[in-house]
């Protein structure tokens, strides 16, 4: 087991939102690091099953929990997001269905479904909490 704790943070490959993604974790748990699983548009392809998010199911987070102990995953969608062009609402609905199915892995104590945005300027977005399971 590696020192330190860990978390899991199911993200978008969008740079924009990985430190601010990685800042709320350690804000709101007690984590040293976490171990990011990227993908454009993660929210969706974790929503829609799609087979590049059955490698992040199967095989990355299992190396999150199984290799680095983590037992909490943070579940990231975003505003302006280019892997997934739609409107926040439908974000916040692809954030809910992405948790469950985190959720339904059976391999992490808490899993929260958080939503990125703000204004035009992405150094002002912030993070919020859309659901936990
Ligand atoms: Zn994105």
């Amino acid at each position: 087991m590696s020192e330190g704790n860990f978390c899991t943070i199911f993200n978008c490959m969008d740079g924009r939102v990985q430190e601010k993604a990685f800042l709320w974790a350690k804000d709101n748990f007690n984590i040293d690091f976490a171990d990011t699983l990227t993908l454009p548009g993660m929210d969706k392809q974790l929503a829609e099953n799609t087979p590049e998010s059955d490698y992040v199911t199967e095989t990355m987070a299992k190396i999150s929990t199984e290799g680095h102990g983590s037992r909490i995953a943070i579940v990231v969608g975003h505003t302006s997001c280019a892997g997934n062009p739609v409107t926040d609402t439908e974000h916040e609905k692809d954030i809910q269905k992405a948790t469950d199915r985190i959720a339904s892995l059976n391999i992490f104590d808490v899993v929260v479904g958080v939503f990125i945005s703000g204004d035009e300027d992405p150094k002002n977005w912030e993070v919020r909490e859309v659901c936990r399971k």
